[in-house]
Parts: C-alpha cells; sequence; structure tokens
C-alpha cells in the first residue's frame, strides 16, 4: 500500500504530467462556462449542387474563447464528448441551426435551403436524442425537411437495431441523413444496405488528392458510383480547386462544398 501511495505520489508531483491534468481541468472549467455565457457561435459553409447554385449550408460550431479566441471544434468536441457536455451544447446547436432555418423559411428566396448539423456519437446514443431534435424543430417553427443531420460510420455501426430505430422515426418527421467523412470508418455495405441514410459525403482526404493520387481518386469514383447504385445522393467535401470540382463532377458527383465555393462564415446570411 505504502508503494502504491508513492507511486501515486511521484504522479502527483511529476510537473510534466501535472502540467496537463491542470490545462486539462481549466478547459473542461471554461467549457462548462462557455454555453452560460453564451461563447458558442455558429458558422455556416454552403453546400452547391451540379450547377454551382447554393442549396444549403453545414453550421460548424466555433468557440468563442475569451482568451483564447475562436477555437476550433477538434480542440474541445473530443473533451465535450468525454464530460457528457456534448449533450447541453449539442442541443444548444440543433436549436440555434433550427432557428436559423425558421428565418430562412420566412423569406422566399432562402426558403428551400437546407441545413446540415453535426452530430456526435454520445449525443445520438443518448435516449432522448429523437425528442431533442423534435423539440427543437418544434420550438423554432423550421421545416424538417430543410433539416439534415450528418452522422460518422462509427456512430451507426455501433448498435444497428437502435440506430435504425431512430432514424427511422426521425426520417417519419421529415428530416434526412448524411453519412459524414464517408470511407473513413468501418464501412460495411451490408450496413450501409440497412440503414435509412439520404446522402453519402466523400470525406475529404479522397478529395484533396483527388488529381494526383489514383488510389484517391479510385476512391472517389466508387463513392459515387455506390452512392448511385444505393439511390443515395453524393456530396464531396473539401472542395478547393476547380480542377477538383471538374474531375468529381466528370465522374456524376452531385453536390460540392469546399473553400472553392465559400469558407464556413459566422451570420448565415
Ligand atoms: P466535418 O463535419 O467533416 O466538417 C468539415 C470540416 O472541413 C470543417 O472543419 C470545415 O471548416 C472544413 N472544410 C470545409 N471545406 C474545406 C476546404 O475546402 N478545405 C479544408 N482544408 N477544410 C475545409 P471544422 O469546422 O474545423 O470542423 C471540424 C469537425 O468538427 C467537423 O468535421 C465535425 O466533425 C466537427 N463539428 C463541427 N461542428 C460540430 C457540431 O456542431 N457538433 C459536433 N458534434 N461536431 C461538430
Ligand atoms: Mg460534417
Ligand atoms: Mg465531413
Ligand atoms: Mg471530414
Amino acid at each position: 500500500q505504502a508503494k502504491a501511495a508513492g507511486r501515486n505520489a511521484m504522479r502527483f508531483f511529476d510537473p510534466g504530467m501535472q502540467a496537463v491534468v491542470t490545462a486539462r481541468s481549466e478547459l473542461e472549467d471554461d467549457l462548462r462556462e462557455a454555453l452560460k455565457a453564451q461563447q458558442f457561435v455558429l458558422h455556416y459553409q454552403p453546400q452547391v449542387d451540379g450547377e454551382g447554385r447554393i442549396t444549403g449550408a453545414e453550421a460548424l460550431l466555433r468557440w468563442q474563447h475569451p482568451q483564447r479566441g475562436l477555437v476550433p471544434p477538434a480542440e474541445f468536441i473530443p473533451l465535450a464528448e468525454e464530460t457528457g457536455l456534448i449533450l447541453p451544447i449539442g442541443d444548444w446547436v440543433l436549436r440555434t441551426a433550427c432557428a436559423r432555418l425558421a428565418q430562412w423559411r420566412a423569406r422566399p428566396d432562402t426558403a428551400a435551403l437546407t441545413l446540415a448539423v453535426n452530430v456526435s456519437a454520445r449525443q445520438f446514443r443518448h435516449p432522448g436524442f429523437v425528442y431533442q431534435v423534435v423539440s427543437a424543430l418544434g420550438a423554432s417553427g423550421a421545416d424538417p425537411h430543410r433539416l439534415k443531420l450528418e452522422l460518422t460510420e462509427s456512430l451507426l455501426l455501433d448498435d444497428i437495431e437502435g440506430t435504425v430505430v431512430k432514424m427511422t422515426a426521425l426520417k417519419a418527421a421529415g428530416v434526412s441523413f448524411s453519412l459524414d467523412d464517408f470511407g473513413t470508418g468501418y464501412s460495411s455495405l451490408s450496413y450501409l444496405k440497412r440503414l435509412p441514410l439520404d446522402q453519402l459525403k466523400i470525406d475529404r482526404s479522397f478529395v484533396r488528392d483527388v488529381l494526383t493520387d489514383p488510389n484517391d481518386a479510385a476512391i472517389a469514383r466508387t463513392i459515387v458510383a455506390l452512392g448511385q447504385s444505393l439511390g443515395l445522393t453524393v456530396i464531396a467535401e473539401g472542395v478547393e480547386t476547380e480542377e477538383q470540382r471538374a474531375f468529381l463532377a466528370a465522374h456524376n458527383c452531385h453536390a460540392y462544398q469546399g473553400y472553392l465555393f465559400g469558407r464556413p462564415e459566422p451570420g448565415g446570411d
């Protein structure tokens, strides 16, 4: 026991370790405050069709931290997942996105736009998830048919039965689903067939080198063909150049998102 205590004491006084623990718990405290202090913002990145017309946007979360500045999601979503804070944060994202959709709905020139919202694994698995979405839609007056939820492969395969039940319930309410970062997770074709999906989203990592890496080109083409044969639309993310867009278009891709068409920006106007 003395030995165990000694080991713990050693760890406690290891200055490197201590610094990591302190930084992490500070971030966690700040994250808890962030919702109350209204430090989260959504940025909106356009999605376009084959003719380059804007059909909607993806909502991307940022944290306006008083000292750190604008913190990208990769730096706090994992901690939010671990601590469970992703539940209230995800709820805020859904409500804010639906409020934006309701504003778009009120104007004829924006009424048809869709809004894609990212959903984290822990948020989706929560028993109240379906209610969370339906209630955000109801409270805002947004059209459920304009809301698209982005899920990831690993999230879906975790509990396939439960996943199908939740997706089916939300689809009945009018919501649609896109499979984000497609090709990077455990893509099982038999699962893909069972899920009520609407869209596949080609991961940015395949789009980046689509012109120079024959393997990435083959994967991108295969995803488009797979989507077509399953009756799903396909959108490519991270499209930065006209050459990338033209290559994807030549292989029948339906839709695009990336810096070529617009960066994520606040406001959603
Ligand atoms: P994602 O859903 O795959 O989002 C696409 C990411 O690619 C975004 O990064 C976007 O800013 C970036 N991007 C878009 N076009 C281009 C391009 O042409 N070139 C390059 N280099 N990058 C591009 P971001 O905003 O940092 O978000 C990172 C990830 O954080 C998202 O990946 C998503 O998984 C997660 N995330 C963002 N917002 C939320 C949210 O509200 N809830 C949850 N649970 N996760 C979110
Ligand atoms: Mg996404
Ligand atoms: Mg993505
Ligand atoms: Mg991605």
